[in-house]
């Protein structure tokens, strides 16, 4: 594709990037087959390739954005199914992020838009705000119901609290878990934020699966909030996102510096694959600041880690107790598109001798999306029942995940008024190898 920038845009290294991106988009346009919106649309400017357009016009133009193309490309999911469809190798995330920030500095969204961003943003990176935002749910959801009536985001939040809060105990604390017997490999967990909240149980349960089969984990102290940065940046909050990334990078830098550990740190891992992807694109959220400021290490999905562990000296340890036969898997679009890992999680599970089913269509996003199903619950509403339906349809007892909004977004009633079990990849491994059955299961 053309690009009209002008000498001036050129000099500015985001522009570079997204020349190039652009310049290889051929508008064949066969990325629309596999864009959510553009399924439920069929509007042009609800796919990639109108995206790309839109997004080429306002750098180009540096005008202001209408209130028309804020609402396509907050409609998108940031899912990158394009991505994984794209013949010429189309960086479509590279735009998406790029326009995100272009309409955080220059559009000014209606107030109650504003205040909602805004509350999330400060709010979901801190989690004992967080947890005890959620604690008074039952005051608050009735009020979130009457808001609702005229702002459907209130409703969707409302729809997302959970009925009751895991236990706290279960939370992981810093420090190191050695491996047991010979150590084969060493990690660092990063906790994060939302899923300490909402699933402490899924690192509690890594920890165990992990050092069962020789791998030593070291969890990191948390940064001021914990966060990764993926959640202020789904809402084009750059400048917050990059603080957190930084933040984090001077953590993992002393923990290399001055850890005590056996052997070194192999990889970095979170077991939301959502902040596991966004760590792998730090190198591109601070450019500036080359092999993620000094630290060259290794991010994986704690399914990569697994997968290389259990071929390895380490089999998986096999119980004879029952387990669910039959279970669905639900791939993260963070993790088969944003980090382009189809096969692990399937290895692993089936390593641990669980039949695994696929759901058709399982390209195509739940819905959840960072705060996505929070900001665009008419959207995320229906692909979060079309998912369900196809899950379902697979007839399997239980459903595997590896993301905590996947997890969330699928364990929320619809409007049959079911809901599905799910759960985490590392309490299904961890329960078939010898831990305790997930707390969601009892
Ligand atoms: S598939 Fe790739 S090259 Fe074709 S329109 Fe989409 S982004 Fe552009
Ligand atoms: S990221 Fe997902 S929703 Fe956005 S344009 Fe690509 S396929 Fe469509």
């Amino acid at each position: 594709m053309q690009t009209h920038f002008t000498p001036e845009q050129r000099s500015r290294p985001s522009i570079q990037v997204a020349d190039e991106v652009l310049r290889k988009c051929v508008h064949c346009g066969f990325c629309t087959a596999t864009c959510p919106t553009f399924r439920l649309t069929g509007d042009e400017l609800e796919s990639p390739r109108g995206r790309i357009t839109l997004i080429q016009n306002l750098l180009e133009s540096e005008a202001t954005p209408t209130a028309e193309t804020v609402a396509n490309l907050d409609h998108c999911l940031s899912c990158l199914a394009c991505e994984s469809t794209c013949p010429s190798g189309v960086s479509y995330r590279r735009l998406i992020d790029q326009g995100r920030e272009l309409v955080e500095d220059k559009y000014r969204r209606p107030l109650a838009d504003r205040l909602t961003r805004s509350l999330l943003a400060w709010l979901l990176p801190r989690p004992t705000w967080f947890r005890r935002a959620l604690k008074t749910g039952a005051i608050g959801k009735p009020l979130l119901r009457v808001i609702g009536k005229f702002l459907p985001q209130a409703n969707a939040m409302a729809n997302m609290m959970p009925a009751q809060l895991p236990d706290t105990s279960d939370a992981v604390k810093p420090g190191f878990h050695a491996a047991q017997g010979e150590e084969l490999m060493h990690v660092a967990l990063v906790t994060g934020c939302v899923q300490n909240v909402l699933g402490p149980q899924i690192d509690a349960a890594a920890i165990r699966v992990l050092t069962r089969h020789g791998c030593s984990v070291t969890v990191p102290e948390p940064s001021t909030t914990g966060c990764c940065g993926a959640l202020p940046h789904h809402l084009g909050k750059a400048a917050q996102a990059r603080m957190m990334a930084r933040e984090n990078m001077t953590v993992w830098r002393k923990l290399l510096e001055n850890g005590n550990q056996t052997r070194p740190i192999d990889s970095f891992l979170m077991t939301a694959s959502g902040c596991a992807s966004m760590l792998k694109d730090y190198p591109h959220l601070l450019p500036e600041e080359k092999n993620i400021g000094g630290i060259d290490i290794r991010i994986n999905d704690i399914s990569v880690i697994l997968n290389e562990l259990f071929t390895k000296e380490s089999p998986v340890i096999t119980t004879k107790r029952s387990l669910p036969e039959t279970m669905a898997w639900q791939a993260p679009c963070s993790l088969q598109h944003g980090m382009q890992e189809k096969i692990a999680p399937l290895s692993v599970l089936r390593a641990c001798g669980f039949e695994v089913r696929e759901p058709r269509d399982a390209y195509l996003c739940c819905g959840s999306a960072g705060t996505y199903n929070l900001l665009q619950p008419e959207f995320a509403d229906q692909l979060g029942e079309d998912k369900r339906d196809k899950l379902r349809a697979t007839g399997a007892d239980i459903v595997v995940s590896a993301n905590i909004g996947c997890i969330s977004q699928l364990s929320t009633g619809d409007s049959s008024g079911t809901s599905l079990r799910v759960i985490h990849l590392a309490e299904a491994v961890d329960w078939a190898t010898g831990g305790p059955k997930p707390a969601s299961l009892r």
